[in-house]
């Protein structure tokens, strides 16, 4: 039987890409990668934003910083090439970092930099779902476990 192939955040493998400099691995994500059935992608780098970077949210239709500045088009840009990416590997499924502006799922920081989260996607994931990839983040992943027979 064939295998699943999933499109994951680059960060939850362990590659030290995010906003902060850090990675944030997850051993159930990890597992995936032994398998062989991951492909990993981190979209704000694909973007061309540089490790650190400055925090961001989703503020109504846009992408900003604390400051104000806004990084609207490199978040997009990003996406649609990690999506690209993912749909070429023949991507199915995908797990992405749980709250980010690029690969939350379900809910997202509310755009006001205090920590509230609110309804929404990211702009990846957003992507991915709008393409009809099936998208859970990593906090879902121990739920859906038992839902993959060939993972
Ligand atoms: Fe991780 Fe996605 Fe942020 Fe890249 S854009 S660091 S993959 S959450």
């Amino acid at each position: 039987m064939e295998k699943t192939m999933y499109v994951v955040s680059a960060c939850l493998i362990g590659e030290a890409c995010r906003y902060n400099g850090e990675a944030s691995l997850h051993p159930l994500v990890k597992e995936l990668v032994d398998k062989g059935q991951v492909l990993a992608v981190c979209p704000e780098v694909l973007g061309g934003l540089s490790i650190p970077r400055p925090a961001c949210e989703i503020s109504g239709d846009r992408v900003i910083t604390h400051d104000g500045l806004d990084l609207t088009d490199a978040y997009k840009e990003g996406a649609k090439k990690a999506l690209d990416m993912a749909l070429d590997a023949g991507c199915s499924r995908a797990v992405v970092k749980s709250r980010s502006p690029s690969c939350g799922k379900g809910v997202v920081y509310d755009g006001s930099f205090s920590g509230r989260l609110i309804p929404g996607n990211g702009v990846f994931a957003e992507m991915l779902v709008e393409f009809g990839i099936e998208t859970i983040t990593e906090d879902d992943l121990e739920v859906i476990w038992g839902w993959d027979e060939d993972a």
